[in-house]
């Protein structure tokens, strides 16, 4: 993940004593400038004295005053009436943008239509055979949602608009806006409707590079069938598919000023409805015209303010106040800050807000006078207790953390290991201190988009009722594609993964030469720092047509070796929650995993004595660890295969949906919101 790995190089300017500040919170006391029109900041001074221009940073070359709008070209007033989910009408062409490199299959993900996998697939007998396991407690997805549906209940209305007098907000707003979101046929809700706005940095399959890009696209689909109103707020890459940039539509346009560069910058709104979600492209040529989502610090740090500030503008803008602001790590961390204190008198200023950590170790940390510079953030929220760290730097993230109503993380675990020494990045002293209003909920897969009844990325379809016999297919179709031996009756070794250091790949390269027995093959699919990508190449040339080496990013591919490999290997160092193993399961892949984070949420270790469990698990990172759980999965593939197609069939009947988790997050906005 370029963006991943440009922050790790974060800088560190730390130095000097004397010292600033309130450990204390920072919070409400801080008022600040209201937002005038759209956000014209324009905060105060700042007692330090941070003379702009030097401080200044400014990655680009600031050309001329206006940006161009880019994008716009229709008149406003197309109020759309999006009939059905999607295909919004006709759309600005905008600009041309090359295809984006990732970011991909997207609609093939057809929704239902899962064979929603039998709740108890196991017997706790092992007795229980492994053939035609439980066909008939199978059930659709979209059978089972019929029968769960009652009489439809008229869902309360949300997002209550304009109490405040004359708030200082759109007169730009566009007549008559009502979007209509094509949402589904409502089943009946039991909880209070609310609306929220998601906002953050990618979203599957407009632009992904990792899990977060799965979260945002799975968890507002979920929302939506849980009575939410749901609008996710991205930036307009260049780099999204030329596909999804035609069916935008163009929303709306203003200027907003930004920190203390005295310049005015062009906010453009696409729009883009899609199964009930309305997606809101904030358009910006400037900030988003690179081929990649993530570039490097220099320019994401300014990239990510405006993203920020622009978001929370774009809704005064479009009279859009959610319920809940919720935003995704440090990209969209600036959000509670802003709305706390340039925006706390706009109307955008009285929602809630939710901050999600998805990987604590990116936190975008940058010197003091450049943020300040980007933000216009007043001087009070540069404190320790806030975005203040070491001495001079401010850290995007632990401003948020502040900032924010509710901090979730995406597993138990990982919300408890983040406030220890050892995960915690060095936030662990402020994660603890916010720690009351910190939870864990674990992430899910979309069963749309991640079905091997449906996906067309295989080479034969499966469901659990089948899967025994269907699944050596895919494998040797996987074989032949890879260049390996084609034998099903090896055992294939998965890996998907970004190629860093957090994902335990050094504990794989020290034990591949032990585990490449003339039984086993390895394929690894990733794409991250070179040395891992060198390694990887070199044991493919090592193990001709038994070690397979894709060193690129290919989502049908993923999704092929999930249906193709017997295990798949997550020996994460960290991981807050993983999404790899939940696919593996739900395709009915043995999980090798570290216990840590969401793996050890997620993953019950196998049980040799009772046949329980979805996989093998470790506990230190040690390789000799790993090495110990290969080989017991090994063992239990090669001369237990019976009890081996058991834990593939439990693997696919086990709930790794959404619907669980989405309901957890709507538990928490209610909290948050409880009239
Ligand atoms: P992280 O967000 O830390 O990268 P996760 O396990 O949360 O890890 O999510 C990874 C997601 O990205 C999964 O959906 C996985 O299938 C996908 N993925 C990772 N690497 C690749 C790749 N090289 N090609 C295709 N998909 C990938």
């Amino acid at each position: 993940m370029a963006q991943k790995k440009a922050q790790s190089t974060q800088k560190k300017t730390a130095e000097a004593k004397g010292a600033s500040t309130s450990a204390k919170k920072p919070a409400e006391s801080v008022k600040a400038a209201p937002v005038k029109s759209e956000p014209v900041t324009k905060t105060e001074p700042a007692a330090k004295a941070e003379p702009a221009k030097k401080a200044e940073p400014a990655p680009k070359a600031e050309p001329a005053k206006k940006t161009e709008p880019a994008a716009k070209a229709e008149p406003a007033k197309k109020a759309e009436p999006a009939p059905k989910a999607e295909p919004a009408p006709k759309a600005e062409p905008a600009k041309k943008t090359e295809p984006a490199a990732k970011a991909e299959p997207a609609e093939k993900a057809e929704p239902s239509a899962e064979a929603e996998p039998v709740k108890k697939t196991r017997t706790t007998t092992r007795k229980t055979a492994a053939k035609k396991p439980a066909a008939k407690k199978t059930k659709s997805a979209a059978k089972k949602a019929a029968e769960e549906t009652k009489p439809a209940a008229p869902a309360e209305e949300a997002a209550p608009v304009a109490e405040q007098p004359a708030a200082p907000v759109a007169e730009t707003a566009p007549a008559a806006e009502p979007v209509v979101e094509a949402a589904p046929a409502q089943p009946q809700y039991d909880t209070p409707r609310r609306s929220v706005v998601f906002i953050g940095s990618e979203c599957h399959p407009f632009v992904k590079t990792g899990g977060l890009g799965d979260v945002m696209y799975a968890l507002p689909r979920e929302l939506v069938k849980q009575n939410c109103d749901v609008r996710v707020i991205l930036p307009r890459y260049a780099c999204i598919p030329q596909k999804y940039q035609d069916k935008m539509v163009y929303r709306g346009e203003f200027y907003m000023d930004l920190g203390e560069t005295g310049r005015s910058y062009y906010v453009g709104i696409m729009e883009y409805i899609w199964d009930g979600v309305v997606y809101d492209f904030i358009d910006n040529q400037e900030f988003f015209s690179a081929g990649n989502p993530y570039v490097g610090l220099v320019e994401d740090i300014p990239k990510y303010c405006f993203f920020s500030k622009a978001a929370l503008a774009a809704l005064n803008y479009m009279n859009w106040i959610p319920d809940i602001i919720h935003c995704h790590d440090w990209q969209a961390a600036l959000v509670p800050v802003f709305q706390k204190t340039l925006f706390h008198d706009s109307p955008v200023g009285r929602a809630k807000s939710v901050l999600t950590i998805h990987n604590l170790r990116f936190q975008g940390i940058y010197n003091i006078p450049t943020i300040r510079y980007w933000t216009g953030l007043p001087a009070e929220v540069f404190n320790m207790g806030a975005l203040q760290q070491a001495w001079r730097d401010a850290n995007m993230l632990k401003g948020g953390l502040a900032y924010a109503d509710r901090i979730t993380t995406v597993s138990n675990t990982y919300a408890w290991e983040i406030q220890t020494p050892e995960y915690g990045e060095k936030l662990e002293d402020h994660l603890r201190y916010h720690s009351y209003k910190l939870r864990g909920i674990v992430n899910g897969i979309d069963y749309g988009m991640w079905n091997p009844a449906t996906d067309p990325a295989l080479a034969v379809n499966y469901d659990i009722t089948n899967v025994l016999e269907r699944k050596p297919q895919n494998k040797l179709a996987l074989q032949k594609e890879l260049g390996l031996v084609e034998d099903e009756g090896k055992l294939v070794v998965g890996l998907i993964s970004r190629l860093t250091n957090q994902k335990g790949l050094d504990l794989v390269n020290a034990i591949v030469p032990q585990i490449m027995d003339g039984n086993t093959q390895v394929v690894v699919l990733g794409t991250g720092d070179k040395e891992y990508e060198d390694t990887f190449r070199y044991y493919e040339n090592a193990y001709k047509g038994m070690f397979s080496a894709c060193i690129q990013y290919d989502e049908s591919r993923a999704h092929r070796i999930y249906a193709g490999a017997d295990v798949l290997l997550v020996p994460s160092r960290f991981e807050p929650c993983g999404l790899t193993q939940l696919n593996a399961m739900h395709y009915g892949t043995l999980p090798i995993v570290r216990e840590t984070g969401g793996l050890k949420d997620t993953v019950e270790p196998y049980n040799v004595f009772n046949g329980g469990g979805n996989g093998f698990t470790f506990d230190r990172y040690d390789a000799g660890l790993l090495l110990d759980a290969v080989n017991r999965a090994k063992t239990e593939y090669f001369t237990s295969r019976y009890h081996w197609d058991e834990v593939v069939q439990r693997d696919m009947a086990k709930d790794v949906s959404w619907t669980n988790s989405a309901r957890q997050y709507k538990d928490l906005y209610l909290e948050l919101t409880p009239w």
